[in-house]
C-alpha cells in the first residue's frame, strides 16, 4: 500500500517535471564558426541528455576494453586454484586411506597448481613424511611453518617428522622445533603435550612434570623425577607433588617414603617421616612394596605379624590388609591366624592394569608398556580410597 502511493508519488513529480521542461519558452541558439544551430529549449535539454548517455556508455566500453587481459588472467589463476585444491582434497583423502602413493601423487598435482597454498605445502609434507622422504618433508614443513595463517600446520609437521625417528640428533631436532613452535604459539594444548612426551622420552621427568597438566600424568612423571633427583630434598618434594597429584598410586608413598630415607640429617625425624609416608601409603592405595618397605627393618617373624597388624589396621578391610596379615602369620607360624585372613586375601591385586589399553604388568612403569601412555598403571583389586593422610605438602619449587 506505502509503496504504491510512493511510486503514484514519484510518477507525478516527474510528470510535472516533464511537462515544465516541454512548456519552457524560448529558443537555445548555438553558433560555432559558421556553423548553426538553434532549438527549442525543451529539445534541446533533450539532446544534452542523450549526449550524457552516450559518452558514459563509450567510457565503460573503453574500460571493458583495457580491462579484458587482467581478467583473463584473474580467471585462469582462479581454475589453477581450483584444480591446486581440488588435487589437495584428493591428497588428504588417500593420506587419510593410508594410501601414500597416491597421496605423493595429488601433492604434486597440488604444488604445481598452487606451490605456495598451505594446503598444498601441509599434503607434500605429509605425504612425503609417510614416505619417509625426509629431506622433502622438512622441506615442506619448515616453508609451511613460516606461513601467516598455516604456521602452526608446519610447526606440527616439523615437530611429527622429527619425534618420530629415534635417532639422538633428531629427537634434540624435533625438541628446538617444540620449542620455537611453542614461541610462535603460546599455549597450544597439542604442543604442551609434545613437550611433556619428548622430555619423557629423553629421560628428562621433572622438565616433563612441570609441563604435564593431566594429574595421572603429573602424578606419574613426579614420581620418576623424585626417583631421578640427586638432591634428596628436592627429592622429597618430588614426591610430594606426586602424592598430591595421585593420592591412589602406591609408587608415589613409596617414592616419598624412599626420599625421606635417602635424607640424611636429622636422621631420626626423615626416618619417621618415611615411615609417615609408608603408613599413609597403606591407608590410601595399599601395595605389597608398601608393607615390604615398613617391615624391611624387622627380621622377627612375630614381630613382624605384629608390625604388619598396625598396618593393616590403618586399612581393615582391604583385601591387601588379609593377604599382609594372612602371609606374616604364616611366616610366625600362627596358623590359625592365617587361615582367617586368607580368605579376603584372594581378592588382592596381582598386577598393574592400563587404564587406556588394560594391558597387564607386574611392575610398576611411568607409562604403560603397550600403548605408552603416560601414568596410566593403576593397581587392580584395590577398594576406593578416601584420600592422604599426609601432612599438607610443601609446594614444589618450579625453578629447581
Ligand atoms: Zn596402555
Amino acid at each position: 500500500m506505502l509503496r504504491a502511493f510512493r511510486f503514484g508519488l514519484i510518477a507525478i513529480v516527474l510528470l510535472a517535471i516533464i511537462w515544465g521542461i516541454a512548456s519552457l519558452p524560448g529558443t537555445v541558439r548555438v553558433d560555432t564558426g559558421g556553423y548553426q544551430f538553434a532549438a527549442a529549449v525543451p529539445v534541446a535539454i533533450l539532446l544534452l541528455l542523450l549526449l550524457d548517455i552516450v559518452i558514459i556508455v563509450l567510457i565503460n566500453l573503453f574500460r571493458a576494453v583495457l580491462r579484458t587481459p587482467r581478467n583473463l588472467a584473474d580467471r585462469r589463476a582462479a581454475s589453477r586454484r581450483d584444480a591446486g585444491e581440488t588435487a589437495a582434497v584428493r591428497a588428504l583423502s588417500a593420506l587419510a586411506s593410508g594410501d601414500t602413493q597416491a597421496a605423493r601423487g595429488h601433492a604434486k598435482t597440488a604444488q604445481r597448481h598452487a606451490p605456495d597454498s598451505p594446503i598444498s605445502l601441509y599434503v607434500a609434507g605429509e605425504a612425503a613424511r609417510q614416505a619417509g622422504d625426509h629431506a622433502a618433508a622438512d622441506q615442506h614443513f619448515a616453508t609451511l611453518a613460516q606461513h601467516k595463517h598455516g604456521g602452526f600446520l608446519g610447526w606440527r609437521g616439523l615437530v611429527q617428522h622429527h619425534a618420530g625417528q629415534n635417532d639422538a640428533d633428531s629427537q634434540s631436532l624435533a625438541a628446538a622445533h617444540v620449542r620455537r613452535a611453542a614461541q610462535a604459539h603460546p599455549g597450544s594444548p597439542w604442543l604442551r603435550e609434545a613437550r611433556v612426551r619428548l622430555a619423557t622420552a629423553r629421560g628428562d621427568y621433572a622438565e616433563a612434570a612441570r609441563l604435564a597438566t593431566d594429574k595421572a600424568e603429573i602424578g606419574a612423571l613426579a614420581i620418576m623425577a623424585a626417583r631421578q633427583a640427586s638432591d634428596p630434598t628436592l627429592a622429597i618434594d618430588w614426591a610430594r607433588e606426586a602424592v598430591r597429584a595421585t593420592p591412589a598410586s602406591p609408587p608415589a608413598y613409596l617414592a616419598l617414603a624412599a626420599a625421606h630415607q635417602r635424607a640424611g640429617f636429622p636422621r631420626a625425624w626423615h626416618q619417621a617421616r618415611a615411615r609417615a609416608a609408608l603408613r599413609a601409603g597403606w591407608h590410601a592405595a595399599p601395595h605389597p612394596d608398601i608393607a615390604a618397605a615398613f617391615l624391611n627393618d624387622i627380621a622377627a617373624p612375630l614381630e613382624r605379624a605384629r608390625a604388619a597388624q598396625t598396618l593393616a589396621g590403618l586399612n581393615p578391610n582391604d583385601p591387601e590388609s588379609e593377604k599382609l596379615l594372612a602371609e606374616t602369620a604364616r611366616a610366625a607360624r600362627l596358623d590359625g591366624e592365617a587361615q582367617r585372613h586368607q580368605v579376603g586375601a584372594d581378592r588382592a591385586g596381582t598386577r598393574f592394569v592400563c587404564s587406556n589399553c588394560q594391558a597387564e604388568t607386574p611392575e610398576w612403569r611411568h607409562d604403560c608398556p603397550r600403548c605408552g601412555t603416560i601414568g596410566s598403571l593403576v593397581w587392580t583389586g584395590r577398594t576406593p580410597v578416601t584420600g592422604p593422610m599426609l601432612p599438607s605438602p610443601r609446594p614444589v619449587d618450579a625453578s629447581a
